[in-house]
């Protein structure tokens, strides 16, 4: 699984699953950061107070529109 952590707003996605919703196209191109690690993911959420995307975190498979 690959993420796209967004430290400007603060939240993780996962870049398979990640749309419009999610607006990290607002955010600057060096403030977004691409991780394989979930060990990474898990330090940001635990230590740092980064939240998980509602729109495509939590998603298994991909979503028909
Ligand atoms: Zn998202």
């Amino acid at each position: 699984m690959k993420y796209l952590i967004d430290h400007k707003q603060k939240l993780i996605h996962k870049t398979a699953y990640a749309g419009d919703a999610c607006r990290f196209n607002e955010t600057p191109l060096e403030e977004r950061e691409v991780s394989h690690s979930k060990d990474d993911i898990d330090t940001l959420i635990k230590t740092k107070g980064y939240m998980v995307c509602e729109n495509c975190y939590h998603s298994n498979s991909f979503i028909v529109k």
